[in-house]
Formats: structure tokens, C-alpha cells, sequence
């Protein structure tokens, strides 16, 4: 188990982060989310021992001491990725790979290597030299360089922002499971929480320093305690309750995800429509009510200029009054 208590630290005066106390069970996968800039790397530099702080970080029931104790910062059963994943560019994929593994046994780290090829989808490249590959390309590399000598403890820094999207998807699922089977326990730091939504068991949104947020991926979307947390997920807008219901007087405003909102010439509540932007399965439609920009998702682009009516299900707007 990985427990922190009171986790601060600052580079100069302005504190980075501020007492962070959380504990991740074996095994347990959590995503850390947030704007640049909020601390999300300094976080997982402080775990793994290259930072020091005043707080105290444990590893089952070991207190780890970080960099003024350790002459070699960092702990041997944590491996991390770094955003700058820095690799030997002479030498082959392959090689990079196994660089960390023991030479006493070849076959058995020919083998391994060979798995991590699979892993991370670079098993046709396995003999091309680092430096002759794509951005993405190296990020996968650097992945399964962090995973040949199994950790107990995976930190890994925005891991799939340099690799395309047609490789994100399959690339999350197959490290994702290859952890769960392991019992790997895994932090991701991240800025697109596309990552964090569908694979981690926790989820700590950080701002200003401190744990702004916390819970499954799935109670934070469905509940977000505000706009900056909603907004992590993807389009959102907060709408004035007295927009949507005559009777209300004060100035209370509620969260509304634009799939919430469906359109209904029945309904009371009139948008104008201003702009279709395509998405795929759907239109983003932006529309205007009572001079408030909204965002609605809908099927099929409307026209603009045209007045519609929309509908949000009054027992969405209960819960997130
Ligand atoms: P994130 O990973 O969430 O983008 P970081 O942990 O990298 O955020 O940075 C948090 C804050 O600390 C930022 O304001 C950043 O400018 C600052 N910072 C990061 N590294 C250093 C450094 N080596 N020296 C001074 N300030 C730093
Ligand atoms: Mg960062």
C-alpha cells in the first residue's frame, strides 16, 4: 500500500503542493488530474524519491526518504516515466528495452523483451535504432523499458501524449490489463482525462496546490462538485436555474454535460441555434439561451437562426442543484 501524509513541497516560495495526504491500496490504479501546471509531475517526482519533502511517503510499511538519504534517487521497486522519456539513441528498440534486464540469463530476457514488444505494439520495430523513431514511437518504448523489471509501483507521467489516436485506444487497453494482471499498482498523471476515465479505480483532481477533488472517475463525472471538474471531462456548461424554471428566483446555476440536453419543440425553455460543429456520432450544437451560450448535443445539425425548444430531465436537475 502507498500512503502519503501531508505531502507539501515548493521549487522556490510559492508553494506546489500543500499537505497531500491519500493511500492507494496493491494493485489499485489512480489517475491525477488537473491543468498544466498544477502539480501533477512535481507529485509523482516526490513518491519516487527525486524530490524531497517534509511529509512522509509509505510503501507498505517502509517510510520512503527520498533524495537525502539516497546517494541514486529513486526507489528500486518504483519504476517511472518520465514526460521526457530519454532514450539511447544508438541503440536499437529492442535494446533500449532490455537495457535495465540481467545478461545472466539471455534466453529468458530475449523472451521478456519479447513481450514488452507485444505490449506496446513495436514488435516490427524492434531493431530499428531509437533515434530514427517518431515522438510516439519513442513514448512506447520508454513504456516497456519502464515495465521490464516488473515494479511493484508505476508512476507514469503523461504516457500517451505523444502517441496518435489510432493507437491510443488499443495501446490503454493492453497496458491497462497487462497491470491489472500483474496487480501493478499505477499512477497516471494526466491532463486528458480521456485517460483516467475508464481505467482507474480513483481519481484526485488537484488545483491550487491542494486535492481539489477526489473519487471513482465515474462519481466525479456524474457529480462534479464544480465547473473546473466537469470541464476536465469535455464540454460543460452551467446554466442558471431560472432559465430553466420560471418559479426560481435566485441566481443559482447548475452543471449540464451538452448529451444532458435534448431538443423538444414541445418544451418551454426556447434556444436559438448559432453554430453546428460536427463531431462524428453527433453535432455540437452552440444556441442561445436568454443570452447565455449553451452547447447541446443532438444527432442531426438544426439550422441557424431557428428557434427550438430543449428539455433537461428535472431529476438531473435535482440531483445537481
Ligand atoms: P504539471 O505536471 O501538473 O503540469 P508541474 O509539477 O510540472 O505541473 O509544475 C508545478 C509548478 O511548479 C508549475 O508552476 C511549474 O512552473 C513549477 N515548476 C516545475 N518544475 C520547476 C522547477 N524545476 N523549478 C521551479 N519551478 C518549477
Ligand atoms: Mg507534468
Amino acid at each position: 500500500m502507498l500512503k502519503l501524509k501531508n505531502v507539501s513541497f515548493a521549487y522556490l516560495e510559492k508553494p506546489v503542493l500543500k499537505n497531500l495526504s491519500f493511500s492507494l491500496k496493491k494493485g489499485e490504479n489512480l489517475s491525477v488530474i488537473g491543468e498544466s501546471g498544477c502539480g501533477k509531475s512535481t507529485l509523482l517526482k516526490l513518491i519516487y524519491g527525486l524530490l524531497h519533502t517534509d511529509g512522509k511517503i509509505f510503501w507498505n510499511d517502509q517510510e520512503l526518504l527520498g533524495p537525502q538519504y539516497n546517494i541514486v534517487p529513486g526507489e528500486p521497486f518504483i519504476k517511472y516515466l518520465a514526460q521526457d522519456f530519454d532514450l539511447m539513441p544508438p541503440l536499437t528498440v529492442a535494446e533500449n528495452i532490455g537495457k535495465h534486464l540481467s545478461n545472466m540469463y539471455p534466453r529468458k530476457k530475449t523472451r521478456r523483451v519479447k513481450e514488452l514488444l507485444e505490449v506496446v505494439e513495436m514488435t516490427e520495430l524492434a531493431d530499428e535504432k531509437a533515434k530514427h523513431l517518431s515522438g510516439g514511437q519513442q513514448q512506447r518504448v520508454a513504456l516497456a523499458r519502464a515495465l521490464a523489471n516488473e515494479p511493484e509501483l508505476l508512476l507514469l507521467d503523461e504516457p500517451f501524449s505523444h502517441i496518435d489516436h489510432f493507437r491510443k485506444n488499443n495501446l490503454r487497453r493492453q497496458l491497462f490489463s497487462y497491470l491489472a494482471e500483474k496487480n501493478i499498482t499505477c499512477i497516471v498523471a494526466t491532463h486528458d482525462s480521456t485517460d483516467a476515465l475508464s481505467f482507474a479505480d480513483k481519481t484526485i483532481v488537484l488545483k491550487n496546490a491542494k486535492i481539489h477533488a477526489e473519487g471513482s472517475p465515474k462519481q466525479l463525472y456524474q457529480n462534479p462538485p464544480n465547473k473546473y471538474v466537469a470541464s476536465l471531462f469535455g464540454e460543460i456548461n452551467e446554466i442558471m436555474l431560472k432559465n430553466l424554471d420560471r418559479s426560481e428566483t435566485s441566481r443559482k446555476k447548475i452543471l449540464v454535460y451538452p448529451h444532458e440536453i435534448s431538443v423538444s419543440n414541445k418544451s418551454e425553455i426556447k434556444v436559438g441555434v448559432r453554430k453546428n460543429f460536427f463531431r462524428g456520432q453527433h453535432y455540437l450544437i452552440k444556441a442561445d439561451l436568454n443570452d447565455q451560450d449553451i452547447f447541446i448535443e443532438n444527432p442531426t445539425n438544426l439550422k441557424e437562426g431557428d428557434t427550438i425548444g430543449i428539455k433537461i430531465s428535472p431529476k438531473l436537475i435535482e440531483a445537481r442543484k
